[in-house]
């Protein structure tokens, strides 16, 4: 197959960029499940966005001291300057932001945030912005979307990216000519016991730039998030308990229904603090306690959540819910410029599996998305400035050199990948 562009990942980053790029340009954008299947479809909270001039400061702190100052400062300011942009496009693609009576967007807040700025749609933001990326980009005639479709390898030759070893959904390995290959294959939480993730996410990415000697950055920084609900039976993965419930007032208890924290700490500071807890209370959760919350709050913010409390035996109206940290996010991975160019020509990374270092060591929450779309519309940007094909010679030598019967394994290869993804990031 040939295609001008094939972008592996139909999250929110993989269809925002396919989306900026040209309408004559051939984009091919695969995933290894069904299209909604995805983190950008689980994000509850919302997103982040410059809300006035007068916030730019407190944003930027805010930020920084998340991450323990070891942002990347460009890429941040990038990322707080581009944000309204961001939020015009998803609105002009019908994304329905809560807003008020007069129509002004309306704010939320979440931990380590000094005032509201998140942008979001009842506890379901993240469906609500994917959803609609999905219908727009199911509208364009220059892109394809193909599910169950596997990314298995990068091709490359001479350090230079040409294209992808592909399996189709009916097994069929296939090599495919690129020229730009675009990463976005989002986060590593397939490889942790415990996780917010889709099981699928396992960075798969991260093990083909191993591979093939492309940049990792901050590869262990992993956030663990401090509130998903705790059930004995363990869920497939673990449900999020929005950090924005701490934000519009709920309270964490310990064993005796004592407050012990500042709910409102940075995410790595208080996953700690409720470890600290529950090692000393001899317990496997806390509790949170969502009554804090207006009822008229809870139910017109939040209804999904509640509805899966309710689903899992718990009546958040009347009673505490029990909960544990897990691993949720993942700051480092391929390391990109503010144009999310790797350290591989014509190979980008957008979205959880890059790494332009604006997060840090530690994601202020709800930066992620904004992050994923501002720096995919840029690697877009930068791909239409091409000018020309590649040289196609070279292109079909590269090809040529791969032989698809190393990657009829398909169990072998997936275990090689787990195994570095785990072994990179220090998990056991
Ligand atoms: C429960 C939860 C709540 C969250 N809440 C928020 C929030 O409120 N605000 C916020 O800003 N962020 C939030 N996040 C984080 C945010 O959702 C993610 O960081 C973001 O959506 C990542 O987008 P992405 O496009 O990089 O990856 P994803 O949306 O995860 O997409 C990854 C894509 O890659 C595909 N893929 C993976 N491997 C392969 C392969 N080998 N071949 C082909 N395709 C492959 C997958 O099938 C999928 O289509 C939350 C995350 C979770 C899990």
């Amino acid at each position: 197959m040939e295609t001008d562009i094939l972008i592996a990942g139909c999250g929110c980053s993989g269809l925002y960029c396919a989306l900026h790029l040209p309408s004559d340009c051939q984009v091919t954008v695969i995933t290894k499940a069904d299209e909604e299947s995805n983190d950008s479809f689980l994000a509850q909270g919302g997103m982040c966005m410059l809300t006035g001039e007068e916030d730019y400061d407190a944003y930027f702190e805010d930020t920084l001291a998340a991450g323990h100052y070891e942002n990347d400062r460009a890429s941040v300011e990038i990322m707080i300057r581009s944000s309204q942009d961001v939020v015009e496009d998803l609105v002009s693609w019908g994304v329905d932001f809560q807003r008020d009576e007069q129509g002004q967007l309306m704010y939320t807040r979440e931990g380590a945030h000094s005032k509201s700025r998140i942008v979001f749609h009842e506890d379901i933001t993240g469906k609500e912005i994917t959803s609609h990326l999905l219908m727009e980009a199911k509208k364009r005639p220059n892109i394809t979307i193909l599910e169950y479709t596997t990314l298995l390898d990068i091709i490359c030759s001479d350090g230079i990216c040409y294209g992808a070893v592909i399996r189709r959904a009916d097994g069929t390995l296939e090599k495919v000519a690129a020229d730009n290959v675009v990463l976005a294959t989002g986060g590593v939480g397939g490889v942790y016991f415990h996780s917010t993730n889709f099981r699928h996410l396992t960075g798969d990415a991260i093990a083909m730039a191993l591979r093939h000697n492309v940049a990792l950055k901050d590869i262990t920084y992993v956030q663990i998030h401090p509130t998903t609900l705790y059930v004995k039976e363990k869920e497939t993965r673990s449900f999020l308990i929005s950090e924005s419930m701490r934000g519009e007032g709920a309270k964490l208890y310990d064993k005796n229904g004592n407050r012990f924290v500042d709910e409102l700490l940075p995410r790595d500071v208080l996953t700690q603090k409720i470890q600290e807890q529950m090692q000393k209370d001899g317990t496997d959760y806390v509790w949170e306690d969502l009554r804090q919350i207006p009822s008229e709050e809870l139910d017109s913010h939040f209804p999904n959540i509640i509805e899966h409390c309710r689903q899992m035996g718990y009546d958040v109206y009347n009673e505490c819910i029990p909960v544990v940290p897990a691993q949720h996010y993942f700051m480092g991975g391929i390391r990109v410029d503010h144009e999310s160019r790797t350290s591989m020509p014509h190979l980008y990374a957008v979205g959880e599996t890059a790494c332009n270092g604006v997060h840090g060591k530690n994601r202020l929450a709800s930066n992620s998305l904004l992050e994923s779309l501002v720096f995919a519309k840029r690697a877009a940007q930068d791909m239409a400035k091409e000018s020309g094909r590649r040289d196609a010679k070279a292109q079909q030598a590269a090809l040529a050199q791969v032989s698809l019967d190393d990657y009829r394994d398909g169990n072998r290869l997936e275990e090689e990948y787990r195994v570095a993804v785990q072994k990179v990031l220090g998990v056991h």
